[in-house]
């Protein structure tokens, strides 16, 4: 029998708006309930910010930061607050795990791989922060000046966030941006916010001082519509979709904040004939294929939702895929042998519905899936699932294989030239992540090189490391995290010009 954790709800706190060192319910008293996707049940309550409460917010981060120490606080000292901060995830790994997955509905061990990389996140800014140098010399061509180029802090940083991947998308803003002496104000999504608010707790008991992490949580109008447009807020990191991100873009132009999009993602993965050619081989290929589409229902950035395949093997590997696919255990995320969760939200599964039902309509093959499992397969009966789905003869202009659907669907295109396969990859409005399976390495690398992609994996899909910048090409968005851009985009860059030996210029003679 499936043994299930407990599941005490996170926090049941209204309190959850934090400005300036202090928890405080929304100043309208309004409050949301924030749903456990596997039955419906209400997980936690907690407050609803308001224009006001985002207004306190941007003021406390704003004194923070121009009155606070933090921006000149050493950045030896700044690295140590986000080593303890990564200690004390450690620490709290497997409640922040348990929240995880119950608020968005992943498994329990995806909720503990993303406390992992969260963490791998704060240790990977505290040492880059630590042995950053304090300035480029710049050879002025004269003994007479000092030029040296310095990066600053850019100021008060507002910080929105999705609701797939809350804290990890969460620690790749705030870490880098608090490791350089920035101040912020954080609003994660309305539909799971609880481990923001943990992250928060836990930077206060790291020592941040009060008034450089703040926390809204609330609706994305307004608070996220708020922080856009603010004239005292000069950064704007806002990571989800295509339609939100446009308007944060708009909102933030009058003020010529600083932007930053992580948006969308409609990711190819190009299986070639020759990566099939053994069993092993075979047997690698599909098995990522699958990993790329339903991990976590699909509700991934980077999910590898279309299947590109050398028209030759297309049969054998989408019958393997399909009778695979079928497989997949869902269930609530917490319950042990529980491979899937179940979709996020009610609107989220009623998308993924309508996005199948155009497919078919369009003319795409059904292969498995297509439908919510029957409640007598599923337990707990009233959560948000849906049965992996597999969508064969699909072509560019389907709908379902232009938009980012967000759920477990895995549309199928075939090629039977490398020209080919490289048009249809790139055929795409985004550009964030996309793979190659070869097991020519000349051809896999040449492919590779002419995806128009953030991020090209090789035989591989998903890995991503804090080391490297993660971003998108085309409109899946502006700016890069993760890597030294990710912190450079926390930074302005200052050039100080000394003349050592001054005297008059005499341009004017008068
Ligand atoms: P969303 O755009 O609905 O919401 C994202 C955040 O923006 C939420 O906090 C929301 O409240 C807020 N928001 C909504 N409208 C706003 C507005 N007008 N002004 C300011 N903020 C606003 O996205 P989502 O449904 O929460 O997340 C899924 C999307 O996120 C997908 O498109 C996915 O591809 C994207 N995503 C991208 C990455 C990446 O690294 N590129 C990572 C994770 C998720």
């Amino acid at each position: 029998m499936a043994a299930t954790v407990e599941n005490p709800p996170p926090d049941q706190d209204v309190a959850s708006i934090h400005i300036d060192g202090r928890w405080r319910p929304s100043s309208s008293g309004g409050t949301r309930q924030v749903l456990d996707p596997a039955d419906a049940s209400v997980l936690a309550t907690v407050a609803e910010g308001d224009r006001a409460d985002t207004d306190s917010a941007v003021a406390a981060a704003r004194r923070a930061f121009d009155e606070g120490p933090w921006p000149h606080t050493p950045a030896t000292e700044r690295a140590e607050l986000l080593r303890r901060v990564a200690d004390l995830l450690q620490r709290d790994r497997e409640a922040l795990a348990l929240i995880e997955s119950r608020d968005t509905g992943k498994t329990l061990e995806e909720g503990r791989v993303d406390i992992d990389d969260v963490t791998a996140a704060f240790r990977y800014f505290a040492e880059l922060v630590a042995a950053e140098s304090p300035g480029r010399v710049v050879d002025a061509g004269t003994p007479d000046v000092h030029s040296v180029v310095v990066h600053e802090p850019v100021g008060v940083c507002a910080l929105i966030t999705p609701w797939n991947y809350p804290l990890l998308q969460a620690s790749w803003k705030a870490a880098p941006a608090l490791g350089a002496g920035n101040t912020l104000v954080l609003k994660p999504s309305e539909v799971t916010p609880l481990s923001s608010v943990r992250l928060v707790r836990l930077l206060t008991e790291a020592g941040l001082p009060h008034g450089v992490a703040n926390l809204v949580t609330g609706a994305g109008d307004p608070v996220g519509a708020r922080l856009s447009e603010h004239p005292d807020v000069d950064l704007v990191s806002f990571t989800g979709g295509l339609a939100s991100g446009v308007k944060v873009a708009q909102a933030a132009a009058p003020t010529v904040k600083k932007v930053a999009l992580e948006l969308g993602g409609k990711n190819p993965n190009v299986v070639f004939a020759d990566a099939c050619a053994t069993e092993e081989g075979f047997d690698t290929a599909v098995d990522q294929a699958l990993n790329a589409a339903f991990i976590h229902s699909g509700q991934v950035c980077s999910a590898g939702a279309r299947l590109i395949i050398e028209e030759s093997v297309r049969d054998r590997f989408v019958t393997e895929l399909a009778s695979r696919a079928e497989r997949i255990r869902l269930g609530r995320g917490t319950e042990e042998g529980v491979e899937c969760g179940p979709l996020v939200s009610a609107p989220q599964l009623a998308k993924v519905e309508e996005y199948v039902a155009s497919a078919l309509s369009e003319g795409a093959v059904l292969r498995c899936g297509g439908e919510r499992p029957k409640p007598s397969e599923i337990r707990p009966a009233d959560g948000y699932f849906y049965l992996p789905t597999i969508l064969d003869h699909c072509h560019r202009q389907m709908r379902v294989v232009r938009e980012e659907t967000f759920g477990p669907l895995l549309t199928v295109e075939t090629f039977r030239t490398e020209e080919e396969a490289v048009t249809l990859a790139n055929d795409t409005e985004y550009g964030l992540a996309g793979a190659v399976f070869s097991a020519d390495t000349a051809r896999a690398r040449r492919v590779a090189a002419r995806l128009r992609h953030g991020t090209v994996w090789i035989n591989d899909f998903h890995p991503y490391l804090p080391q490297a910048e993660w971003g998108g090409f085309g409109r899946s968005g502006v700016g890069r995290e993760l890597g030294p851009h990710g912190l450079a985009e926390y930074r302005e860059t200052k050039h100080v010009y000394e003349n050592l030996n001054p005297a008059p210029v005499r341009w004017f003679t008068g």
